[in-house]
């Protein structure tokens, strides 16, 4: 499986995911120009893409979906409730029609050699997603917009090789920082966003020895920084390994360079 972000963020989210020739992207939160762009950059042809997953209809994350679902005529899954979810965010002017393939969460289903299953987070949205995506030889976990870790989520977390999960802020800046206080509590709240020590203490909880690859996505512009994410993570696995997974911290505007895992 190959793994690259090509953004990450409250500017626009976008991850490409391939296996045996099948690519997908999960989420289209940046403009097709610059997915088109970036997919170039490491030889893809958007044109081959094989289909979107959304994992819920803030902005970030759908802002370029009408496009790629009507336009490009790949087909969008998620939750049928999410879907709707798309069609309604008035921001969204290019609605989805003919692309739309509805999935049910807890359901596995195939994309060529990928063989995927999402499953309910919960967030500030009538209905959020994260996705188990296995294939022959290796699995990811991705989970990008989340308040807490659930029971179902968690299942999937440890099953999973490879792990993509949000650090969204570092709890101080947060709170010292200039948010508006109706702002800062709804980032704080169960179905907010993920703060560093949050993630850290659920990573301790549930750590595996099979885990390989761990990227913290949709870090804060204002309230986080790449060092406070992996100083509080390294702090955390420290207690519980020796031998820790590679940990990245994904850029927000740019893309990475992709990654067998
Ligand atoms: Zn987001
Ligand atoms: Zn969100």
């Amino acid at each position: 499986m190959r793994f690259c972000s090509l953004a990450s963020g409250s500017s626009g989210n976008c991850y490409y995911i391939e296996d045996s020739g099948y690519g997908i992207l999960i989420d289209a939160g940046i403009s097709p120009k610059n997915i088109k762009k970036r997919l170039k950059e490491i030889d893809v042809d958007i044109k081959r893409l094989y289909g979107v997953l959304i994992t819920h209809n803030h902005y970030d994350h759908i802002a370029s979906i009408g496009s790629l679902g009507e336009d490009y005529n790949l087909p969008v899954y998620s939750t049928q409730r999410i879907l709707t979810g798309i069609n309604e965010n008035p921001k969204i002017t290019q609605k989805l029609y003919q692309s739309r393939r509805p999935i049910n969460a807890g359901e596995a289903f195939q994309i060529g050699s990928l063989t995927i299953t999402a499953f309910k987070v919960e967030h500030d949205t009538p209905e959020c997603v994260g996705y188990f995506i296995e294939t022959p030889n290796s699995s990811l976990f991705i989970a990008t917009d989340l308040g807490q870790m659930n029971e179902t989520a968690a299942s999937f977390l440890v099953k999973a090789k490879n792990i993509v999960i949000e650090a969204n802020y570092d709890e101080e800046m947060l709170l010292r920082g200039n948010y508006p206080l109706f702002l800062k509590q709804r980032i704080l709240s169960n179905s907010g966003h993920m703060a560093n020590h949050i993630t850290a203490k659920c990573l301790q909880q549930h750590f595996q020895s099979h885990w390989e690859h761990i990227f913290f996505c949709h870090l804060s512009k204002e309230n986080n920084c790449p060092e406070a994410v992996l100083a509080c993570i390294k702090k955390a696995l420290d207690v519980v390994s020796n031998a820790q997974p590679s940990l990245h911290v994904l850029p927000r505007t740019a893309a990475i360079e992709p990654i067998d895992l």
